[in-house]
């Protein structure tokens, strides 16, 4: 369901149209390769549903980037093996078998099959190609070669990535970035070419990514289990601390559990450990402790007398590991453990093994996590693994497609669960809209029926925010009628007082009980015709907010009010005694209707130029009261004979968030248009 507050969405391939467009995408063909073969696809075709929707949809041109390893740094590293070894370097047949494209556009092409035609754009250069691009027949996908043969691309300063960013947004008119793995960079082609293209997009695996992985941090099904193994405390420390945050037990396990345990004054033998983590490691303890976040470290290891694949597994049976033995895996009574804190969770994050998993002799502990949690995904727990070695260890347990999600990005996915914000997907945000129709006095309860069951229908494929108000009659019927649709269910009014002896009026207890989500309130038929003041009006929003409704508070001046230049005095006075006594907490269940009182129902439209300047100085009001972040937070619709023919210019403005509607809302075909706007 929709969240209060002015929220950047994710915009999708599915909100654009791609008919007759050149299309620039990023994917991460990062494919491990060996001799010019790609050795796993999972990559490529990971993305291919974007590429086939894309087609699909009838685009032009596509045209495909990616990098594939770090042909300098990586040449660099085999050049000093073959001269440690003793053996000869060619360069160039080292980056051909390693670094170049054509093949990975070969393979591509087998994947697509013969009806799309795949073609490589050249292994001279990733510059220069609009000229062959723009030659293709309609439908061909072109494959540039990797990126990283430009050391532009992972420049440091922007106006070096620019260079070569603006040459690659020549090559569509829509950007669509579907490659979650590198998202975490801010390259060329990851991130500064959409601010040379005029569209931005997620594709399909950007978005299920996100979908997945950032609820974890944001706002997770609980109780959240978190399971974070790997070696090292260091890596780890942002997203232990992060997960904390909405976790109720974390399992930490791997390399670094032996940091933990000494931390608690155990015996850890000859374990792997970081001494100058010590401390990190307490604290994380001591914080878990103060959340109430119980922490599950292993309680008995699998040991061995040397780390390494052929060692011979030795049973320590209690949380202290004798001297002369190293943990290498976690023990049975761990394992019982992980299952009772396993069967609790609602949500499953994994990330970094347990034990040894590569060598076999040390992979149980990391095999039944894996079968804990695909059993846990059967049961319905949302289960969500991400990060190299997790992903590789359901992988080896053939256990990838019993998972909710599998990420496909290692820092990227550590990155978000981290709680940062990453530049590749960040391009990607559009704006929230909010977009309401207001029923007024109008229809009867068969007719608001029906008019909801068509919005329900017309709107199901929407992208913005909805709200219906019916008239009060009519709220239980289309109350009904909207239950798990993507519309939410407005009233017009409310009474001032919560209960008690106030013949005609109705309370927000009433409302409630009703289902209703959000309130108008302060509208100019209720402020002009029947004399609603502030301070009344400033009453109901209080009460509204607190009973849990939403409020759009409506604000406006009269046509007299605007020839005397009053516009911003009447403005100000009522959005600030609207909101007095409103908390910062509170206004985020806030909206504010800029409805000037001569546009409504007249037929006049303020024009696009005049609404936002108004926008703009409510919104500077709001940060005066509240401070800039509840500023930029703040959705503000416009209202005042809103159609399908201003709609896209007055929310083109950079302060107006949405609508409210009034004559055009009583019909679904005069509204779809409307809050289907793109
Ligand atoms: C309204 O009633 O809030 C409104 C904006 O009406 P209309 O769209 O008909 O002008």
């Amino acid at each position: 369901m929709w969240e209060a507050g002015r929220k950047k969405m994710i915009k999708t391939v599915k909100t654009v149209n791609f008919k007759d467009k050149r299309v620039i995408m990023r994917v991460d063909f990062n494919v491990p390769m060996k001799d010019g073969v790609v050795q796993d696809d999972t990559r490529i075709r990971a993305a291919i549903p974007t590429i086939k929707y894309i087609l699909a949809e009838g685009a032009k041109t596509l045209t495909l980037m990616s990098h594939l390893g770090d042909p300098a740094k990586d040449a660099e590293k085999a050049k000093e093996k073959a001269v440690k070894d003793g053996k000869s370097f060619d360069l160039d047949k080292y980056i051909k078998g390693k670094h170049r494209m054509a093949p990975v556009a070969a393979h591509l092409q087998k994947k697509l099959g013969k009806t799309v035609s795949v073609v490589f754009a050249g292994e001279d250069s990733c510059y220069g190609k609009k000229a062959f691009i723009d030659k293709q027949k309609p439908g061909t996908v072109i494959m540039l070669e990797n990126t990283r043969f430009h050391k532009e691309e992972t420049a440091k300063a922007a106006p070096d990535r620019d260079k070569l960013a603006k040459a690659l947004a020549e090559y569509g008119d829509i950007f669509v970035n579907d490659a979650f793995g590198t998202a975490h960079r801010d390259h060329a082609s990851t991130a500064s070419i959409a601010k040379f293209v005029p569209v931005s997009v997620a594709g399909f695996l950007m978005e299920k990514e996100i979908k997945y992985l950032e609820p974890i941090v944001s706002s997770p099904v609980k109780p959240l289990v978190a399971i974070i193994g790997g070696a090292k405390v260091s890596s780890k420390i942002a997203v232990l601390e992060s997960l904390l945050k909405n976790s109720s037990a974390l399992v930490i396990g791997g390399g670094m559990a032996y940091t933990f345990l000494k931390a608690q004054g155990k015996k850890i033998g000859k374990s792997l450990v970081e001494d100058d983590q010590i401390g990190t490691a307490k604290s994380i303890l001591e914080a878990a402790k103060k959340a109430g976040v119980e922490i599950v470290l292993p309680l008995d290891h699998i040991g061995a007398e040397k780390f390494d694949a052929a060692a011979k597994p030795v049973k320590i049976a209690a949380v202290d590991i004798p001297a002369n033995l190293l943990g290498m895996d976690v023990g049975p009574k761990t394992v019982a453990k992980y299952k009772e804190v396993i069967s609790k969770a609602k949500t499953i994050v994994w990330n970094g093994p347990v034990g040894v998993f590569e060598f076999d002799a040390f992979a149980k502990g990391t095999e039944e996590i894996a079968k804990l949690v695909a059993a846990a995904t059967a049961k319905g727990v949302i289960t969500v693994v991400g990060g190299g070695d997790s992903v590789a260890a359901v992988n080896k347990y053939g256990l990838a497609s019993k998972m909710s999600h599998v990420s496909t990005g290692g820092g990227a996915s550590l990155e978000l669960l981290e709680g940062r914000k990453l530049p590749g997907i960040e391009v990607t945000r559009g704006r929230d809209y909010f977009i309401a129709g207001n029923w007024k006095m109008h229809m009867t309860r068969k007719e608001a029926a029906d008019l909801a069951k068509a919005l329900v229908k017309s709107l199901k494929s929407g992208k913005h925010k909805y709200l219906a108000a019916p008239s009060f009659t009519s709220i239980e019927t289309v109350g009904e009628i909207l239950k798990e649709s993507n519309i939410l269910l407005g009233a017009q009014n409310c009474a001032a007082e919560e209960k008690g002896a106030h013949t005609g009026e109705v309370s927000v207890t009433q409302l409630k009980d009703l289902g209703v989500q959000v309130i108008i309130l302060g509208h100019s038929e209720r402020r002009h015709s029947y004399s609603e003041s502030d301070d009344l009006i400033n009453k109901k929003v209080k009460l509204a907010l607190m009973h849990g409704f939403e409020v759009i508070l409506c604000i406006g001046e009269t046509l007299d009010e605007r020839n005397k230049g009053k516009v911003e005095a009447v403005c100000k006075r009522q959005t600030e005694r609207g909101l007095a006594g409103v908390t910062v907490e509170e206004l985020s269940a806030v909206t504010i209707a800029y409805e000037p009182v001569w546009a409504i129902g007249t037929g006049k439209t303020a024009t696009p130029a005049d609404a936002q300047a108004v926008h703009k100085f409510v919104r500077g009001v709001i940060e005066k009261l509240y401070g800039s972040q509840a500023a930029k937070q703040m959705v503000i619709q416009y209202g005042g004979s809103v159609n399908a023919g201003n709609a896209v210019q007055l929310m083109a403005m950079e302060d107006i968030d949405g609508a409210l509607v009034g004559g055009a809302s009583l019909k679904a075909d005069t509204f779809t248009p409307i809050a289907k706007f793109s």
